[in-house]
């Protein structure tokens, strides 16, 4: 078994290395600002060990990589309930796509598209004020990650919810259907600010370890949740984790992954290892490019996806 240390580093200077990066997402202007050439690479082995390279310390805006941790919260709260909201079969569609909603009476195919997302947001705000939610979602994070100082970055999040008018618009349409139940700008400035949350690669793969170990949190050795539903939202995460590219992940990686449009990207090697890779240029798909070279790289070097070889 190649050692796992010299694997991450080498694939990180192989990053760096590269001139095709994609590019950045300019469409909330504050994540432009982001230096294109930053990679980052972290995983947390079933040890509790941490390989990091290149730029993994920093923290970057993790976007729709929040989207699994608002679903976890969500399932915890409402159970098989979430199902009635949202579906789980993979959209084909861009994050940001609308058509399938009319079709569809206002129920997005999957908790990971901005659709999705924004349902599970509404789901958890019922009943509490966007602050207390929020709080929540924050806590939740720095408690899987051990790591009271992750923040919610607030100029990215004003920066969305000045330019959100895509997102906005999803959410009307959802409620014109009667399926949101808080106001649209309470639903939405949530979601802008739990997307607008900044981690390094390093407290991301701390914060997926559960995923990796069958719902276990290995620092208090209690389950964050039981291990079906790591396994289910695993399978969330490969079949829709990465949008209209989730086929192609699956088919270079092999391993669940949730990826965001600040260029990050978490995935979960099932008993193995919880992995965060970070480079800000895009695909067309709004997926990191290098990330899942990066990605694509370390599981062919360690065997580690899921499909086998
Ligand atoms: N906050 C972003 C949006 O709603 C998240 C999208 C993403 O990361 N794919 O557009």
């Amino acid at each position: 078994m190649p050692d796992l240390d010299r694997v991450v580093k080498e694939i990180a200077e192989e990053m760096r290395a590269r001139a095709d990066r994609g590019a950045v997402a300019s469409y909330i202007p504050e994540l432009a600002r982001v230096d294109a050439g930053a990679f980052g690479l972290a995983v947390v082995d079933a040890d509790g060990h941490v390989a990091a390279g290149g730029d993994a310390d920093t923290p970057f805006s993790i976007q729709s990589i929040s989207k699994v941790f608002t679903l976890t919260l969500a399932l915890g709260k409402f159970g098989d309930r979430v199902w009635q909201r949202v579906g789980r079969e993979p959209s084909g569609s861009p994050f940001n796509s609308i058509v399938q909603l009319e079709r569809e009476r206002g129920i997005p195919r999957n908790p990971f598209i901005n659709a999705g997302a924004i349902a599970i947001t509404d789901l958890i705000l019922s009943g509490h004020q966007p602050r207390e939610v929020l709080g929540e979602i924050l806590r939740f994070l720095q408690f899987l990650a051990g790591d009271p100082s992750i923040s919610i970055d607030e100029a990215v999040a004003a920066s969305e919810q000045r330019t959100g008018f895509r997102n906005a618009a999803l959410a009307n349409y959802m409620k014109s259907f009667g399926v949101m139940d808080n106001p649209v700008d309470f639903t939405l400035g949530v979601y802008f600010h739990h997307c607008a949350i900044a981690m390094s690669c390093r407290q991301l793969a701390m914060a997926g370890r559960f995923l990796a170990l069958s719902g276990r949190n290995p620092a208090t050795g209690h389950a964050v949740v039981q291990a079906e539903r790591a396994k289910r939202i695993n399978a969330i995460m490969l079949t829709c984790g990465h949008y209209d590219g989730s086929g192609e992940f699956a088919y270079r990686v092999g391993l669940p992954g949730k990826s965001g449009v600040g260029g990050g990207i978490l995935a979960i090697a099932p008993g193995k290892a919880s992995i965060a890779v970070w480079s800000p240029g895009l695909d067309a798909a709004g997926n990191s490019h290098l990330g899942r070279v990066a990605l694509e790289a370390l599981t062919k070097r360690l065997g580690w996806s899921v499909f086998g070889a």
